[in-house]
This record gives structure tokens, C-alpha cells and sequence, in this order.
């Protein structure tokens, strides 16, 4: 067999599309703008990238953005102060602290302080206890993302066996929750293995869907993955340079084997990644509808 690729990038296209027509909606019904801030401290060369793309993608989209690029030494307190400026800016509709802080700042305490109706990151607790319990609120990019690339790829995750690799705060646990909710697009029966895991294999053969969130290479191999299943790698691994010094990428997955088993699969690069940011632009996108 050998596997659909599950094109997040195209997926992330048409969302975008989707998210361009509201945005102009908004504007000429209610005159409001979506504001986004990213808010990036010190000079770590991936966080640099990373928060370049999604001004980049706020640019596009015609949204209200500032790009807030602080010191390395930065005081916390400092930090804290522009933060809480934001929260009570009504231009602003979404805050992203890049991550990763440097060690002087309490990562929690900055994060904590950003208004949970402005966190479109999703990782403040009263965000995460909503996704927990199933009300509305900011669900986290990367999680959200992949539960849309399962859903406008038409993958039935009702009664599916779902088997997620991985238990980190920002993937594993919330895709985890998110798939479990008694929801149209979730209704999935979710097994969380981690590095404790017995036998991790005896549990990936068993899904229907699986997910891996692992950040090691090759992970999961074909002889751990079930015939016909549908593997979403959101792994993303540095094996090198090319010669003109860009990143050469691969996932958690060893996609050339195990695209002979899956019935899908997600590239890496052009699976996961689009999706996180157009989810960024999506949450902000809402939080500026929710105060309209
Ligand atoms: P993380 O915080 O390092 O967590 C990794 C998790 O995987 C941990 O729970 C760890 O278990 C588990 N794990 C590691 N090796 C394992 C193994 N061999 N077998 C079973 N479980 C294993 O990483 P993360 O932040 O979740 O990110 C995971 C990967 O996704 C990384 O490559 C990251 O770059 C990528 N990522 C991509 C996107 C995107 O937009 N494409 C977004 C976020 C993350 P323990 O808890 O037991 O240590």
C-alpha cells in the first residue's frame, strides 16, 4: 500500500482563504481589525523564524500587527508590564509570547499573566480547563490544527482506536483531550504512550489514528504501525544542512517504510507546520469575532 499524503499545506490554504473572507467581513460590518502581538525575547535563531512566519502570515491576512523584539536580559517584571499593556489594549486580540524564555524568566508566571481572552496560544490553564471540559475557548495551534487536518481529510475519528505518542503540555496531552470530547470530530477511544510506556508497540498497532509527538527520529517504524491506519507526524527533527544553509527536515516517523502501511500520512515539512500558524491566525481571528 502505499499512503495519501495528508497535505496540511493546501489544508492550511484553504483555511486561510476561509479566514480572509471573515476578516473582511468583520471589517466592513463592525470595523474591527484583528490584533495580534508577538512578543519575542532575545535572539534564538528558530524563535526568530518562527515568529517571522506568523508576522508574515498576520501581514497577509491584512491584520493589525506588532512585533514586540526584547533584550535577552529583559527584567521579568519588565516583561510582565508589556504584557499586561496588551491585555488592556482593545486593538489587541491576541498575545503570543514566543518560547522558549531565557532562564531568568519564570516561563508559567508570563504566560499566566496574558489575559485568557487574548491567549491564542491556548496554554493558559483557564484555556486548557475549557478545552478539558469541553466549552469554547482558545484551543492550543498545533493540536486544533491537526484535529481539523483529520476532519476536512474526511477521517471517521468517531469509535476510532487513537493511539498518541508523546505527552507534552503543548501536543500530546491537548490533542489527546481534544480527540476524546463527546464532539463531532473527536468521539475517539485515546491512548497516551510516553517514554515509561511498555511495549509501545502492542499500543501503535492498535490505531486507527496515530499521532506522534515525540521529537526523536524514526520513533515509530512500519513494523509498530497497523495496516490502513492514518499516521499524523508532528515531529520535526534537524538531520543537516543543505549546501545553501537551510534546514533539512524530517518527522518522528520513518515515512518512507511506513508510507507502505498507512492508508495517510503527513509530510514533513508541509504537514503539521502550515497548520499551527494558520491556527494562530484562526484563534485570533475569533477572539476579535468574540469581542465584536
Ligand atoms: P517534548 O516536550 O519534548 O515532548 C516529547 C514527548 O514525547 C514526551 O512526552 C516524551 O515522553 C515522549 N517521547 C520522547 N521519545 C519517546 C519515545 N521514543 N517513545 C515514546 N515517547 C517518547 O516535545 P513536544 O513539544 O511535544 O514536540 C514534539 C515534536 O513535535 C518535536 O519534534 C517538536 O519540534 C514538534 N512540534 C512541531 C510542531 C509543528 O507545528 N509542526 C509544533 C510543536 C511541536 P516523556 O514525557 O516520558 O519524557
Amino acid at each position: 500500500m502505499t499512503a495519501t499524503l495528508i497535505k496540511g499545506k493546501d489544508i492550511a490554504a484553504q483555511i486561510r482563504q476561509e479566514i480572509q473572507q471573515q476578516v473582511d467581513k468583520l471589517k466592513a460590518e463592525k470595523n474591527i481589525v484583528p490584533g495580534l502581538v508577538t512578543i519575542l525575547v532575545g535572539q534564538d535563531p528558530a524563535s526568530q523564524s518562527y515568529v517571522r512566519a506568523k508576522q508574515k502570515t498576520s501581514h497577509e491576512l491584512g491584520y493589525h500587527s506588532i512585533q514586540e523584539t526584547l533584550p535577552t536580559d529583559i527584567s521579568e517584571d519588565e516583561l510582565l508590564k508589556l504584557v499586561k499593556k496588551y491585555n488592556q489594549d482593545d486593538k489587541i486580540h491576541g498575545i503570543l509570547v514566543q518560547l522558549p524564555l531565557p532562564k531568568h524568566i519564570d516561563e508559567n508566571k508570563v504566560l499566566y499573566a496574558i489575559d485568557p481572552d487574548k491567549d491564542v496560544d491556548g496554554f493558559h490553564p483557564v484555556n486548557v480547563g475549557r478545552m478539558v471540559i469541553g466549552e469554547p475557548g482558545f484551543l492550543p495551534c498545533t493540536p486544533y490544527g491537526i484535529q481539523q487536518m483529520l476532519i476536512r481529510t474526511g477521517v471517521k475519528t468517531e469509535g476510532a482506536e487513537l493511539v498518541v505518542v508523546g505527552r507534552s503540555n503543548i501536543v500530546g496531552k491537548p490533542i489527546a483531550n481534544i480527540m476524546l470530547q463527546k464532539q463531532p470530530g473527536a468521539n475517539a477511544t485515546v491512548t497516551i504512550c510516553h517514554t515509561r510506556t511498555k511495549n509501545m508497540a502492542e499500543h501503535t498497532k492498535r490505531a486507527d489514528i496515530l499521532i506522534v509527538a515525540a521529537g526523536v527520529q524514526n520513533a515509530v517504524t512500519a513494523d509498530m504501525v497497523k495496516p490502513g491506519a492514518v499516521v499524523i507526524d508532528v515531529g520535526v527533527n534537524e538531520i543537516g544542512r543543505t549546501p545553501e544553509g537551510k534546514r533539512k527536515l524530517v518527522g518522528d516517523v520513518d515515512f518512507e517504510q511506513v508510507k507502505e502501511v498507512a492508508s495517510a500520512i503527513t509530510p514533513v515539512p508541509g504537514g503539521v507546520g502550515p497548520m499551527t500558524i494558520t491556527m494562530l491566525m484562526l484563534n485570533t481571528l475569533q477572539s476579535a469575532q468574540r469581542k465584536a
